[in-house]
């Protein structure tokens, strides 16, 4: 008779992935998931929301809207000390996966840096090669279906164009939420102000060198520099808009690139969301959120997890 004691082949640890291109849900999805399904802790995988500052522009989920779910490498680290590559992404996230293990909970990972997901997730990771290069598919096709986790992919879609439109809106937000005073004060605390210096970690941020130009320049009385500022000023807010929705896209791309190199992510779309959002003048609407997202997920992870 078969020792039921003896695991020949230990299972692999279970693991939530959240994937999806700026500004399409990942966070809200990660809350809704945790708060009312299972116990479970997030941990970022947005490259630039690792580091601390700029909360605004980098699009953080703000503490009150976290509801009370533990978050991890989140604003945990000092772009001033350098950038962690995903090599160390790797490390320091498969430690956080074992703690919340241990706590008997389900890691959530959610963000939009696939390079840092892939590294993560990968059995064994090259950092040498790039698995992303449109040139040469190898590298990702070696390490595609060699995963270290049992993962359950969840990717949140929205058609090109609705998204679009959305993170055009969101830029707007952003700056009504406070995202120009908080650039004026990291220009302001910058000893060198103006220059970038070495764009490293947060200062890759999109938002500070669209707005570099416009800070160097404020602060002129006669009527040619407020006109001046306020062109500085559309042209920054233009380009932001318009790298946003180029990051949007290129994300997409290696979301497809990934799914079609064998990772079997889940697409759960979200579009008709988004436009009853564009169509009010309030936040997401709940209704098509819930049936078109919230709802598929849970039925995904709950099978997953029951397995
Ligand atoms: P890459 O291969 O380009 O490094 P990636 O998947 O590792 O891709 P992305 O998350 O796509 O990383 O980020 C690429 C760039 O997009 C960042 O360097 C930054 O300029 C911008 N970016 C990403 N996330 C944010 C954010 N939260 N706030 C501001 N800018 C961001």
């Amino acid at each position: 008779m078969e020792n039921q004691s003896v695991k020949i082949h230990p299972q692999k640890d279970k693991i939530i992935i959240i994937m999806g291109a700026t500004g399409t849900g990942k966070s809200r999805l990660s809350i809704d998931l945790a708060t009312r399904f299972f116990p479970s802790e997030i941990i970022n995988s947005d490259k630039i929301q690792l580091y601390r500052g700029l909360d605004i522009t980098t699009n953080k989920i703000p503490f009150q809207d976290r509801l009370g779910v533990p978050h991890h490498l989140l604003g945990e680290f000092d772009s001033e000390l350098g950038e962690l590559t995903p090599l160390e992404y790797r490390s320091i996230a498969s430690s956080t996966i074992d703690e919340i293990l241990s706590r008997n909970k389900t890691p959530v990972i959610a963000g939009g840096s696939n390079s840092l997901i892939h590294a993560l997730v990968s059995d064994r990771y090259d950092p040498d090669s790039d698995v992303f290069d449109e040139d040469d598919i190898e590298p990702l096709l070696l390490s595609a279906n060699k995963l270290r986790y049992d993962c359950c992919f969840l990717w949140v879609d929205v058609a090109l164009p609705v998204l679009y439109e959305y993170l055009l809106r969101r830029v707007d937000d952003m700056f009504d939420a406070g995202m120009l005073d908080e650039l004026s004060e990291w220009f302001e605390s910058e000893t060198e102000l103006g220059s970038l210096g070495e764009r490293v970690g947060i200062k890759k941020a999109i938002g500070l060198p669209e707005f570099e130009e416009y800070f160097r320049g404020v602060g002129g009385n006669d009527s040619n520099d407020t006109m001046d500022t306020q062109i500085k000023m559309d042209l920054a807010i233009e380009a932001i808009k318009f790298n946003t929705c180029q990051l949007a896209k290129r994300q997409i791309g290696k979301i497809q690139r990934l799914r079609s190199a064998g990772w079997d992510l889940r697409r759960l779309n979200a579009t008709e969301a988004f436009r009853a959002v564009l169509l009010s003048d309030s936040g997401m609407s709940s209704e098509a959120w819930e049936k078109k997202v919230v709802e598929p997920s849970v039925k995904i992870v709950k099978r997953f997890l029951e397995e």
